[in-house]
């Protein structure tokens, strides 16, 4: 699958962060928020904008005398596409530790606790005993 997202650099996600949140954004809201959370300079924001509207990660069109940028993504899928992309090079059989870390290590909410449970019981349903390692070929002999 071609996705946009796994090509989002770590510095760009701060971008779209901002952009998700306030839902659309103009260079100069862009370019002082960035400067007080991340201590860019102007010229990087504006270099890290040209890049995600080039990737169509970003729609701009011209406000006055600036321009106006919106996601052309949505946030939650992009999210889920990069934990995934993520996953995918781990260890299948390592997930399950890997992600109890995860959970040991966030902050979760009344209801993330209370969702994450809900799919838990579900999933216990149909749950092979154990998850093999799929880091080699299957017909490796060593
Ligand atoms: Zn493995």
């Amino acid at each position: 699958m071609d996705t946009v997202q796994a090509e989002i650099s770590q510095s760009e996600w701060e971008v779209m962060r901002v952009i998700w949140t306030l839902g659309s954004a103009t260079t100069h809201d862009l370019t002082a928020i960035l400067e007080e959370k991340m201590g860019w300079k102007s010229a990087t924001t504006k270099t890290f904008l040209g890049r995600l509207v080039k990737k169509q990660a970003l729609s701009t069109e011209k406000e006055g005398r600036e321009f106006r940028y919106r996601a052309l993504i949505p946030e939650q899928a992009a999210m889920d596409e990069a934990t995934q992309a993520l996953f995918d090079h781990l260890c299948a059989m390592k997930a399950g530790q890997t992600l109890e870390n995860l959970i040991n290590a966030l902050t979760l909410s009344q209801h993330d606790i209370a969702q994450l449970q809900a799919v838990l019981t579900q999933k216990a349903k149909t749950a092979p005993e154990k998850v093999d390692c799929n880091c080699l070929p299957d017909d490796c002999q060593c």
